[in-house]
């Protein structure tokens, strides 16, 4: 290896220098270049910046032909200084020439080069742009080389993200940092915010990244490790989670990792070269995201996120940020930007500031999508890279109904988004001033219109939608979004707060319906093929009554002198139905015995969703006090079509004969047994649906808090009796699995129904 003229430590001095100096973007980024060749005895240095439009502009050489810069400029891709900024990788070469990816620009000159070695500029894990040195022999550059000129690149780096050189582009395109962005995730819930980025994990600022005593910076990391160690050593022996599967599991990976040799030696070796604590961590964090985001095995790219949250550990205790105070004091109209979050922790966030979530994991049905539906913050996952993407304080767009969010939104955009909130807002102060108003059709028929809830702020929502009860009560979510199974105790605490919130309206609690997609964290779930399928709901409460048990008595005793409801999850056959019922019989009795007081009155429902039912639907009315159509489920396994398979889902119309008709089986059997009836799944909550389920001849619906509103305002304009022969005839006259939506459209357009 040739001589660098004092290494990397000295060139980061010189650098450190160059930073101070009171000079423009451009004579520093010059002198920079000329100070990187020198040090690197190579007779060019370059430097090309990503673009707000994907191209990589020379932004500054040293040897190349000047009058190049900000001329010559290479597509993403294009040439080997595309190649880097695609792969995020440095790449070294003895004669560049001879590379398939070269690319000749006459008006660089760089014909009489033949060494080659450039490295990404990375920030956050983002290509922001390539640095690349160059020499007239074909040399082969040594691995500490490489090194070097990847620290190097990360204080220019620093320099981009700054935004310092953003006005020296050859056009005002700004630079990829800062650019306009649209980016798709999946909704997670409903509702648009708009306002400015907040991290969950705010980024540690680092502002000193070249070190005065290098010593001194090995003792801080060496410090700073011991710390993160002690503290993991700490949770895994104390922690309340301490004893309870994954989050263990977790805590242990995080440990081997905090003892990884080779990922300990890179930062080492990062101070070594002359950087700060600080900014040696983050250097390695760089190129472990840069990994992280080509990373295709999921396996890996978790562990890969490890790597990344014990960094962050280590960047907190280097610079020393009180997180919690952070909290605690959130500025107006926050989003909240974050790779994943507990539902705990949103609750912390003051909601009245909190205007939208985005979160570049968790699916519909994670914990926290739950939490955010709850409270009515929108919300969208699964937005690859977000954190990344945006800065603290960028302005920001989340539309929780179409899984969009828009990063530094142009003024055009912001507009249009504007008036869609005031819009939703308008509609739902229109919604509103329905509360006190009673459900009745134009006909003269009583709807039962109740709300499905699960946590305990869901139920402020009764007050304010005017819901006359809760219909479906989700017992199993207070168990997803805690850590560790709720004991007895806190069981029969939520209960009670329900029964005392709903006061003499009713309340159904369905029993937990964990398995399927509903993994609890602290439980081992078992692998199934097809866990929809599988091992799940009241077929876990039957084969392992532990947890049935204690929960019926939970709500037996929370009941305490009052009125209790309670539904059984995916019942496919009767004799499952009357199992539980025994169940509850013997927990009753053994109460009973013990003194406590039972309910006043007790009813015991089915939760229809296996289409098995359809076929003892008579049987299932004799022995039931009521049902619940979950025509969530009841529709994907009619369909045998995955509810949360995007490529399915939508496949099959719940509007469509054969749904119509298993769900008119239903209504027309309870009816004529008098086996009170209601429909508990999403259709209910969409006023189209909910017209043809009134049409149906079902009376009860319970749908989300949000729904209400739209489905009052719907059937208060609707002749039930005209629509019920509406859709008989229809019904009669639709051949095969054709679908009645136009038609229903039609139906409520010309008689001037709002849906
Ligand atoms: C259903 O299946 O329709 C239902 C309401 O239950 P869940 O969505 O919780 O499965
Ligand atoms: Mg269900």
């Amino acid at each position: 290896m040739p001589a660098t003229p004092g290494g990397p430590r000295v060139l980061l001095r010189r650098l450190r220098e160059v930073m101070a100096e009171p000079v423009s973007a451009q004579d520093r980024l010059d002198k920079i270049v000329i100070l990187i060749a020198a040090n690197m005895v190579a007779e060019v240095c370059s430097v090309y910046v990503m673009r707000g439009d994907g191209d990589l502009e020379l932004f500054a050489t040293e040897g190349l032909n000047r009058e190049a810069v900000h001329h010559t400029r290479m597509r993403a891709g294009e040439g080997l200084v595309g190649l880097i900024a695609t792969t995020a990788e440095p790449l070294a070469l003895s004669d560049a020439q001879s590379h398939p990816a070269f690319s000749y620009r006459p008006e660089t000159g760089e014909e009489i080069y033949h060494a080659f070695l450039g490295v990404p500029l990375l920030r956050a894990g983002n290509t922001l742009g390539v640095l690349v040195v160059q020499n007239r022999t074909f040399r082969t550059y040594a691995e500490e080389e490489i090194e070097a000129l990847q620290t190097t690149a990360m204080v220019l780096a620093e320099m981009l993200a700054s935004g310092e050189l953003q006005t020296l582009s050859s056009t005002d395109s700004t630079s990829a940092l800062r650019q306009p962005l649209h980016q798709r995730g999946i909704p997670l819930a409903d509702g648009v915010g708009l306002g400015y980025v907040v991290l969950h994990e705010p980024r540690v600022v680092i502002k000193n990244l070249i070190a005065e005593s290098v010593e001194a910076e090995v003792a801080r990391l060496e410090t700073a490790i011991a710390e993160v160690r002690a503290s993991i050593d700490e949770l895994i022996e104390h922690g309340d989670v301490a004893h309870h599967g994954e989050h263990r599991e977790v805590l242990e990976t995080f440990r081997m990792f905090a003892h990884d040799q080779g990922w300990l030696r890179r930062m080492r070796e990062a101070v070594l070269s002359g950087l700060t604590a600080e900014a040696a961590v983050e250097r390695v964090q760089s190129d472990t995201r840069a990994r992280m985001l080509r990373q295709t095995d999921p396996y890996l790219r978790d562990r890969l996120h490890d790597l990344d949250d014990l960094a962050n550990r280590l960047l907190h205790r280097l610079v020393g940020r009180n997180l919690v105070a952070e909290r605690a004091s959130l500025p107006e109209n926050s989003i909240l930007v974050a790779r994943s979050m507990g539902p705990a922790a949103l609750l912390d966030y003051d909601r009245s500031r909190l205007r939208g979530l985005v979160l570049e994991e968790g699916g519909p049905t994670s914990h926290i999508a739950i939490v955010a539906r709850a409270i009515g913050i929108p919300a969208v996952g699964e937005v690859a890279n977000v954190t990344a993407l945006v800065e603290p304080g960028d302005a920001i767009i989340v539309d929780g109904s179409a899984g969009d969010v828009q990063i530094r939104p142009r003024v055009d955009v912001e507009a249009a988004y504007a008036e869609k909130a005031r819009l939703r807002a308008r509609r739902q102060a229109q919604y509103r001033r329905l509360r006190t108003v009673a459900p009745v059709t134009a006909d003269g028929i009583e709807i039962t219109l109740q709300m499905n809830a699960g946590l305990i702020v869901d139920l402020p929502h009764l007050t304010e939608t005017g819901a006359s009860g809760v219909g479906l009560f989700r017992t199993e979510l207070q168990f997803m979004v805690a850590e560790r199974m709720p004991a007895a105790s806190e069981q029969q605490a939520l209960y009670r707060a329900v029964m005392t919130a709903v006061g003499d309206e009713p309340v159904t609690f369905r029993t937990l319906d964990i398995g399927g997609d509903k993994i609890l964290p602290y439980m081992r779930s078992v692998e199934e093929e097809n866990p929809a399928l599988g091992w799940r709901a009241i077929r876990i409460g039957l084969d392992r009554p532990g947890l049935l048990r204690a929960q019926v008595r939970a709500l037996l005793k929370a009941s305490d002198g009052r009125k209790l409801r309670i539904m059984f999850p995916m019942v496919a056959t009767c004799d499952e139905f009357a199992r539980a019922k025994a169940l509850v019989d013997r927990e009753s009795a053994y109460l009973q015995r013990h003194g406590y007081s039972l309910p006043a009155d007790l009813k015991l429902g089915v939760m229809l969703e296996v289409p098995s039912l359809l076929f003892q639907i008579e049987e299932i009315c004799a022995t039931a006090d009521f049902i619940s159509i979950g025509s969530n489920d009841l529709l994907q396994f009619l369909f045998a079509a995955d509810r949360d398979n995007r490529m399915v889902a939508e496949r099959f119309d719940p509007l469509s004969a054969p749904a119509l008709r298993a769900l008119k089986t239903v209504a027309d059997a309870a009816n004529r047994s008098g086996c009170p009836v209601s429909v508990c799944g999403e259709i209910a909550g969409r006023p189209l649906e909910a017209m043809a389920l009134i049409g149906l001849g079902f009376r009860a619906l319970s749908m989300a808090p949000t729904s209400i509103g739209p489905v009052k305002a719907m059937l208060l304009e609707l002749d039930a009796g005209a629509v019920g022969a509406f859709l008989e005839k229809e019904l009669a006259r639709a051949g095969g699995a054709e679908t009645l939506r136009s038609q229903l459209i039609s139906f409520a357009e010309q008689h001037n129904i709002p849906i």
